[in-house]
């Protein structure tokens, strides 16, 4: 026999049949033998088709992702106005390093059935004649749960000497979804 011929030969894996080595195709069954071309079925489709399919599924859930965002928006604040309310508020004056600070510490609680974060105060500060004389706004990075009281503690810069400050006016502007952002 000779063995250089022999080598050049073998046996296809799907029907058995003699065929040449270098074979890509089976030229009896039509099966392909390498794996080194897109043209073999199984090939495109570990290597082309299947990635494509699972970028265009992700695509398209990052694009119904979005869509979601536009049509179904985080809810507002201003549409649920009262959920938040202020049950306790105080003031004090610390002189700190870096000068003089009004901290105003309460307790708020949450009526509705929303996460918050963010709640942003309006603080009118009050003289002893009962006059307006210092107005601030001030933000805590707290989230407040449903249904969930959450402490609190604003910082602000005061303009005038502490005499001024006699009393304390607090509410709530606004506040932001936890749903959202
Ligand atoms: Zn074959």
């Amino acid at each position: 026999m000779d063995t250089s011929e022999h080598r050049e030969q073998r046996s296809c894996p799907h029907c058995a049949e003699v065929i040449p080595f270098a074979a890509k195709i089976c030229p009896r069954c039509r099966q392909w033998l390498s794996f080194r071309s897109f043209r073999n079925p199984t090939v495109f489709v570990l290597c082309v088709l299947f990635p494509m399919t699972i970028s265009v599924v992700l695509m398209g859930a990052w694009f119904l992702h979005q869509m979601q965002k536009v049509f179904s928006p985080a809810p507002y604040y201003s549409d649920f106005q009262g959920s938040i309310q202020i049950l306790d508020s105080k003031m004090r004056w610390v002189e700190t390093s870096e000068g003089p600070r009004l901290f105003v510490t309460g307790l708020i609680t949450n009526r509705s059935q929303m996460a918050w974060k963010r709640p942003e105060f309006e603080c009118r500060f009050f003289n002893s004649k009962k006059q307006m004389v210092d107005a601030a706004t001030g933000y805590t990075y707290l989230t407040i749960l449903p249904e969930n009281d959450s402490a609190f503690r604003l910082s602000i810069k005061p303009l005038l000497s502490s005499n001024e400050y006699d009393s304390l006016k607090l509410s709530l502007s606004t506040a932001y979804s936890v749903h959202g952002l």
